[in-house]
Parts: C-alpha cells; structure tokens; sequence
C-alpha cells in the first residue's frame, strides 16, 4: 500500500530508473505524482466512425492501421502516411518531417487513437489528418479501458516518459495508495465552498467521470481543480497568517507619540503632505504605538512621496531614544538618502552618518564605535549595514527601501540588529495584489495611493533608431530651456562587458552632438565618490545631459530633468521602465520619455512598448507585467522567496487566493483551531510544500 509520501519510485510501472527521469522535474513522492495535473483532457467516448467524419471537424477516431509508409517528397521532405481503418472507412494520417515516426510502429493491425481537424486531400481525394495528435494502444492489455472509452487526461511529457505512459502510472499509484487520505482542509471550508475532499479530488482530477464538464476541466475550473488550487493557496496563506499572529504576540519596541514629539514630526515636513500620506502615516503610528513591533510593507508609485514617511518614523523612534537604520540597494541610493536625511532632520540636530564601501580602515573603525554606542542616532547605508561588525546599542526602527531588490533573509538579518525593532520596508515597485500576498503575506500593508499635487503627467512615446537625429533635436531643444537630459542605456547581466561599452561609446557619441553642454557619464563600475560627484554635478545643474545605465534607476530625484531618452528600450522588463521613467516629471514642467528601439522588435517587447506608452500608472503596468512574463521572472527569480506552486497559478487563479487568504485569516483567528491547523500543515498530509 502506498502512501502520499512513498517514493514514487515504487509505484508499478515507474522503478529506479523512470523515478530518476521523474525527479528531474521534482516528482519524487507519489503525492508529486498525483500533483502531475493533465494539461488537457480528450473526450473518447464518443469516437467519431470513420464513414462519418465530415471536412472541417475536429474528430476523435478509433481505428486500426491498415498500411503505412514514408513517402520521400521534393518539397515537404519525408512524410509519414498511414492509413486507417475501422471496418466502416478508411482515412489517411500525414505527418510532415515525419521521419522519425517509425513506420515500424504503425505496423499493419495496430490500434491507434487519433485527434484532429478532418482535411480534404485534393490530390488523392480522401479524407486525411495532417499532423494528428495521436495515440498508439497496446494489443489486449486489460489497461486500455484508461485509454480510450472516457475523458482521458493527456499530460505533458516527463523526461521522455509519454502522456500515455504517465496516465497509467497515476492509474496505479491512485490504485495502490490508501482509500482513506487525511485531508488537510477542514470540512467546514470544503463545504462552505462546495469543494470536494482530497481523495476525491485527486481521483477525479485524472480520471473524470462521464458527468464532469469538459470545458471546465480543461479550463481548470472543475471542483476538482478548484480544490488543489486552493488548497495550495491556503496552507500558503495560514502560515502567513499564523506568522502574523505570533509576530503581534511578542514584545516589541513601544514608542510614546507625545505632543512634543508630534511637534517634532511637524518641523520636518517641507510641504504638506498628500492625503495618502497622511493615512499611511497614521497607520504607521498605530503600530509604533502598539506592544507589537511593526511589520509593514509601503507600497506607493515612483514620486508618490514614500521618503518624508519613513523619515517621520524615524523622528518618531530617535525622539523616544532609539536609532533608526536605513538601508537601500545601491551605493548612490544611500548617499541620496543621506544627503536628504541631513537636509530634512537638520531642524532636529540628529547625529547622522553614512556606512559606505570606500570609508577608510581607520574612519571607519570609528564610525562602527559610535554606532556601537549609540552616538550616531540615525545610520544609512548599503548592504554594508548587514556586515557582522556593526552593531547597534539600540536599534528600534528599521527602514529598508526598494524591498525588491533585497532577499527576504537581509530583511531578517537588518532587523536581528535589534530586539524586535519596528520595521517599514519600501517598495516602489507597484507588485499585482496577487503576487503581494503571495511575496509578502506576512507583512502588514500600506499604499500611497496618490502623487504630490503639481505634477504634469508625462507624455510617452515610442521611436525607432532610424529617428534618432530628430529626437537628439528635441532633447537640444528642453536643453536651450535650461532643462536638463537622461539617456539610459541598458546594462544586462549577461553582457555586461559589451553593454557597458555601447553606454561608453553612447557617452563620447553623445558628447560630440550635444556640443557645447556638458555631458556626463553615469555607471555601476565607477567609485563610489565618483558616482557621487557626477549626481551631485548633475543635481545642482552642472552637467545637462547624464549619459548612464540603470544604475539611476531607483531614487534619483532631478525635478529640473524633462526630457529622458531610454536606448534599447525593448531590452527592458517593463517595472524597469517604469521607474527610469520616474526620474523625470519631478517638477511643474511637461516631460517626456523616449523609448528608442531598433526598428523590428518581437511581439512582446512591443506589448510592453505599448503598455508604457499608453499607461504611467504603476499598479496597471505590473498587471501587465504579470501577464506578460509570469510571476517567476517579474519578481526577481528564485532568491526573492515566491513560492513556487504546483497547481497553482498567479496569472490565473488570483480569485481563489483572495478567497484563501480570507479563509486562513479567520482559522488562524479562531484559535481553538490553531492547534489543529499546525498540526495539519506539519503532519504527513500535507500536499504542499512552502518555503
Ligand atoms: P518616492 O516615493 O519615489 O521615494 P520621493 O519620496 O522621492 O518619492 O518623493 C518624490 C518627490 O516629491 C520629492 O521631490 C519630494 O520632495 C516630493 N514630495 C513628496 N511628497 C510631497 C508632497 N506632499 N507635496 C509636495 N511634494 C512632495
Ligand atoms: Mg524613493
């Protein structure tokens, strides 16, 4: 008798050497078997007899091979052609490049299940298949009944183990594992939602009975499928939940919100601050104020203001006595919200300092001394902050922007620094709610929702390279206004050596046609102090036109920039895009993004092209993101910790999850159930493994 969690290797018919193959794909247990969904189901009990097909159908045929051949033709190459019969008729079966198809295996008498459009074969008048999806049966094996008779699952191939071979794999592992699974949901969820129990489901998923919907379970939207997927979501989400609940039971830092300290938070606002803003802030209070310590994600547009919070909430911890970190992904991030820190908190006489790469041995031995002893009340810095030598005396606010680009673990290892420190992650990467709740389910949530006022939105457009005299027209024009360029090139990890130099060779190109402005050059492999010295020129209007790569894609902030050029545009996932774009329309003024491609790009870059240029609201473009790229590649592969799902799917199933986090909500609230669900998520019935 098998088990869910019996190596698959056991299952008849599989042995050590499939369960290798099997293995490749991470189906080691027989419950990743029976996770192996169909791709599609195929209606056999209704086979079509051959005298009966009609041009243009699509028709399933039950028949036997009558003769076969492979015809050598000038034009199409080999061509396998069969032809079959069922005693009522016969028809003919082409495959073109067909070669490979042995004629051995259609050997005369050899009972074949066919699926296709009924074609007319004008040079021999008959009915033909071309390039039918097929099936061969074996002669007399008790087994055929799973194969022809039914909805049959066809499933993708596994390391060159067929759909055919995999159906009667699962047939056996169903057959030989036990009747009565335990099932990890609770009835009263199943019920409530109409969805049936595991064993149940897992049969009917790969062998549908004659009443289930077709349509719906190619779809994926039998009850059967509906139950996986949420099942997969619920366990995800309950141990979200039960995260949460146990992270509101531990003792965090409390901080006092007098009048004196709301007085303080005052003196720092240069304007006033955007209904968003307020909200989020109040938010933020609450926790601060509350025994817990705060977990929060600030999910707000490039622009939308997300800085002036987070350095509200650092007055608010430094006022009751503690320090606040703030760490960001790249070296000129840091100094920009170093520069900023001194400039916004300079009425409150704080001790601020920067952690950078380049500090000498000495200086910063001192540096670490006064953080250590808790002189320096405010710390910015790169991912230097995490180094094991720094150590805070009293860290009760941490601050992390742009959480995309960090691993959940540096999150964890920035907050270990403290004793259960508030913490407030930033992203300005507007992330699809789903993939939010599937990435950060353990995370409160705040949005701005709203850009400061005095924005003029800005205009986009799309060109080809083949224009580009004319845009370098436009861009001396916004030049001959005092305002001030961006012309980004890509630089992709893989090339990075060549990308590098077309953003080198842009630089000097570039120089000689802005002649008589000052061109700067701005990338990753330049010091420190350099990156700074050539934003600090650019910031305060020294240099017009900033030639660069990525590197300024998150946190620079020139309201004087109107125009920006982005070379190779198509090259760009489109949350990239979005937020180079965010570097301009800063100020009052009308500005513009050009978007530079070669003059033929493939079809998805010009989808996302498209959306650019139609849209500037971020939470729409992600959406589009989603969908154009998946959930894996949009969120920054593996290391940014989305689960990967086995029935799931984010661009599909985004219903069911709201569904399950609300369910996994009020579990976890009840807690005589708490008990239980822990169990169930450890025990051995679980089906889904999450990270
Ligand atoms: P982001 O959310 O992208 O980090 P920033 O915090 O850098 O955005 O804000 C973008 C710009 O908008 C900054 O120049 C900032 O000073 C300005 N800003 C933010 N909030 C307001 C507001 N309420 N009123 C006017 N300007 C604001
Ligand atoms: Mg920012």
């Amino acid at each position: 008798m098998l088990r869910l969690d019996s190596d698959v290797q056991y299952v008849k018919g599989v042995g050590p050497r499939r369960a290798g193959l099997l293995a490749s794909r991470d189906i080691r247990t027989v419950q990743d078997l029976l996770l192996h969904l169909p791709k599609s189901y195929q209606d056999r009990a209704h086979f079509i007899p051959l005298s009966g097909l009609k041009i243009g159908q699509d028709a399933a045929v039950h028949a036997r091979v009558y003769r076969s051949r492979v015809i050598q033709t000038r034009t199409r190459g080999r061509i396998l052609d069969v032809i079959l019969t069922d005693g009522s008729s016969f028809v003919h079966a082409k495959w073109f490049h067909g070669a490979y198809l042995q004629t051995r295996e259609f050997s005369a008498g050899r009972e074949v299940v066919l699926f296709g459009r009924v074609d007319f074969d004008r040079y021999e008048s008959k009915f033909v298949f071309f390039n039918p999806e097929f099936e061969l049966l074996d002669e007399g094996k008790d087994s055929a009944s799973l194969d022809i008779g039914r909805y049959v699952p066809v499933y993708e191939e596994v390391g060159g183990i067929t759909s055919r071979q995999l159906r009667h794999i699962i047939a056996a592992a169903l057959a030989d594992s036990a009747k009565d699974i335990n099932d990890p949901l609770p009835e009263e969820i199943l019920e409530a939602h109409g969805l049936p129990d595991l064993r149940t489901c897992l049969e009917r998923v790969h062998f549908p009975e004659p009443d289930d919907e077709l349509t719906k379970l190619n779809q994926r939207r039998s009850p059967y499928h509906r139950r996986l997927i949420f099942e997969e979501f619920f366990l995800l989400e309950l141990i979200f939940a039960l995260r949460r609940i146990q992270s509101r039971s531990r003792e965090g830092v409390r901080f006092e919100t007098s009048e004196r300290i709301r007085q303080q938070v005052k003196m720092i606002l240069p304007f006033h601050p955007t209904a968003a803003q307020k909200r989020v802030l109040k938010e933020i209070v609450d926790d601060l104020k509350a025994p817990y310590p705060m977990v929060r994600l600030l999910q707000g547009d490039v622009g939308s203001g997300k800085t002036i919070v987070a350095f509200e909430a650092i007055v608010i911890a430094v006022s009751n006595g503690y320090q606040a970190a703030l760490m960001a992904p790249t070296e000129i991030l840091a100094e920009q919200h170093f520069l900023n820190a001194k400039r916004i908190l300079a009425p409150l006489n704080y001790r601020i300092a920067v952690v950078r790469r380049g500090t000498k041995k000495a200086e910063k031995q001192e540096l670490l001394e006064k953080i250590a002893s808790g002189e320096i009340q405010v710390i910015v810095g790169t991912h230097a902050l995490l180094e094991e030598r720094t150590l805070f005396k009293s860290l009760g606010m941490v601050i992390i922007d742009e959480q995309h680009r960090f691993g959940v673990v540096q999150r964890l290892q920035l907050m270990a620094k403290g004793e259960n420190p508030n913490t407030l992650v930033m992203t300005a990467t507007p992330i699809p709610r789903t993939l939010a709740m599937t990435l950060y389910g353990d995370l409160d949530l705040s949005v701005i929702d709203q850009m400061p006022p005095g924005r003029s939105p800005i205009r986009t457009v799309h060109v080809m390279e083949r224009d580009a005299e004319h845009i370098y027209e436009m861009i001396r024009g916004e030049l001959k206004q005092g305002h001030q360029a961006y012309v980004v090139y890509p630089v992709i990890e893989e090339s990075e050596k060549i990308d590098l130099k077309s953003a080198t060779e842009g630089f000097k190109k570039l120089s000689a046609i802005f002649a008589g402005y000052r061109v700067a050059l701005l990338h990753g492999r330049l010091k420190s102090e350099q990156k700074e010295q050539t934003m600090a020129a650019f910031a305060a209007g020294e240099s017009h036109v900033l030639v660069s790569t990525t590197v300024i894609e998150v946190g620079v902030d020139v309201a004087n920039a109107t125009i920006m050029l982005i070379q190779h545009a198509e090259r760009f996932g489109l949350a990239q895009l979005h937020q180079l774009r965010g570097r301009v329309g800063r100020g009052a003024q009308q500005s513009l993004c050009i978007l530079m491609t070669p003059n033929r790009i493939n079809d998805v870059a010009r989808e996302r092209i498209r959306a650019m240029v139609s849209s500037t609201d971020g939470f729409r473009l992600a959406e589009v993101d989603l969908q154009l790229r998946g959930p894996g590649e949009m969120a920054g592969t593996r290391q940014s910790g989305i689960p990967e799902f086995r029935v799931a799917n984010l661009m599909t199933d985004g219903e069911l999850l709201s569904l399950a986090q609300q369910e996994a909500q009020r579990w976890a609230d009840r807690s005589e159930e708490r008990g239980r669900l822990i169990e169930a998520l450890s025990g051995k019935a679980r089906l889904v493994t999450v990270g």
